[in-house]
């Protein structure tokens, strides 16, 4: 526990300055001026920063031992949405994924965002298990239903036919840290969190080699006891390409991850924003954030996209603002000295409802249950620091594609 929670504040306080590192990298490595032989340096920088991002959020959802928030939860579903953010790596490592779950299955009691966590790091195990031996790969996932003394369980899967687990990591596969992978590729930490994950529901997780050749890893999970609470839990990717998912209407709740999920465009359509509206005039969005070198990243990014940004760095200057002359969108951090993110949201609503939705909240702790629900609540979205170019620009649109009233 002390070790954990030791990691979670090094974490936490690493999260800030490596927001404008990750930044001020890409910034750098985009910019039009700069003379090719800086470029490579610059795409090493960037190349670095992204690695020290995984780790940090590697540590972070290590040390996280948050208790399961365990609803009824059908498991198609959520294999599927944890396939769906897999599509990328999917088809470029040429795998063919089976998916067998009876329909007939016992209901469980799932943490969703916690199993996703599980089923992401077990996938993306077996993928690169697979790549390992440079070729077209299978992934199987299945489950069943079985008993054990205890009473009813169900058995999920997943079974690759990758080469199998080294004999030297057989014994330590779930220790923290353990890993074979080059740095960069994995931080040794999937499987230990999954472990601890998987007995939070009062479960085991258990490797097997595959009769075939490859790996098993059976996950064996307790049918309909343990505590049971109400609570939904939404949950935003950890690596970055965050977008809130946070209202109901929009589909199931994406993983954290704590592998390397390709980057690229988010799932779902998001309408193309223009920069200026039918006016001519450019879009203005605000941004409210009480760290300079944020505020300045972003002022740099939406300047270059065409947008006007304006830079506050209190909720009280900010108000001014969306009382006076309102932004079309606005992007705050939730975390602040002085009024929070939540108050500034709800003051925004107060003034001008339509805004409100218009919103989006900075944080380094996607997870945190107060934000989730907070955001769930109110239809705003979630944006996750250490952010990139890309993932900025598509909040941005989405935000400006939200109905006007
Ligand atoms: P990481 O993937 O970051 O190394 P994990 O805890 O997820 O950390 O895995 C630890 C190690 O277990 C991996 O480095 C790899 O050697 C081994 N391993 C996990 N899954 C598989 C698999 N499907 N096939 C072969 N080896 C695996």
């Amino acid at each position: 526990e002390a070790i954990g929670m030791l990691v979670a504040g090094v974490a936490h306080e690493l999260n800030n300055p490596l927001a404008s590192i990750v930044a001020f990298s890409q910034l750098l490595r985009t910019d039009p001026d700069l003379p090719a032989d800086l470029r490579r340096q610059a795409d090493l920088l960037v190349q670095e920063a992204n690695r020290t991002r995984s780790i940090v959020q590697n540590l972070l959802d290590f040390a996280r031992q948050r208790a399961p928030e365990r609803v009824e939860t059908d498991l198609g579903p959520l294999i599927d949405s944890v396939l769906g953010l897999q599509s990328y790596m999917i088809s470029r490592d040429r795998l063919r994924v089976e998916v067998d779950i009876p329909s007939d299955l016992p209901p469980l009691l799932l943490d969703r965002a916690q199993m996703q966590q599980v089923l992401v790091n077990l996938t993306v195990n077996a993928a690169q298990a697979i790549a390992q031996a440079g070729r077209p790969g299978l992934i199987r996932i299945a489950a069943r239903a079985s008993t054990t003394d205890a009473g009813p369980t169900v058995v999920i899967s997943v079974a690759d036919d990758g080469p199998g687990v080294a004999n030297a990591m057989r014994d330590r596969l779930f220790m923290p840290f353990v890993t074979s992978k080059e740095p960069g590729e994995g931080t040794g930490l999937g499987l230990s969190v999954s472990f601890g994950i998987v007995a939070g529901h009062g479960g085991t997780l258990r490797h097997e080699p595959n009769p075939g050749g490859g790996a098993v890893f059976l996950m064996e999970l307790p049918v309909g006891r343990g505590p049971v609470e109400q609570t939904t839990s939404v949950m935003v990717p950890g690596q970055g390409y965050a977008v809130a998912r946070a209202t109901a209407r929009s589909g199931p709740p994406a993983p954290p991850s704590t592998a390397p999920v390709p980057s690229g465009p988010l799932p779902g359509p998001v309408p193309a924003a223009r920069p200026v509206d039918p006016g001519g005039r450019r879009l203005r969005v605000l941004v409210l954030d009480d760290e300079a070198s944020i505020r300045e990243f972003l002022g740099r990014v939406l300047g270059r996209s065409g947008y006007e940004p304006i830079l506050a760095s209190t909720g009280a200057v900010a108000l001014e603002i969306v009382a006076s002359d309102p932004p079309d969108a606005i992007l705050c951090d939730h975390r602040m000295a002085g009024m929070s993110g939540t108050e500034f949201q709800s003051a925004v609503a107060a003034i001008d409802p339509d805004l409100s939705r218009r919103f989006a909240f900075m944080s380094g702790d996607v997870l945190n249950p107060e934000l989730l629900s907070f955001a769930t609540e109110r239809g705003v979205q979630v944006l996750a620091k250490p952010f990139d170019i890309a993932t900025v620009a598509t909040m941005i649109d989405r935000l400006l594609a939200v109905d006007r009233a």
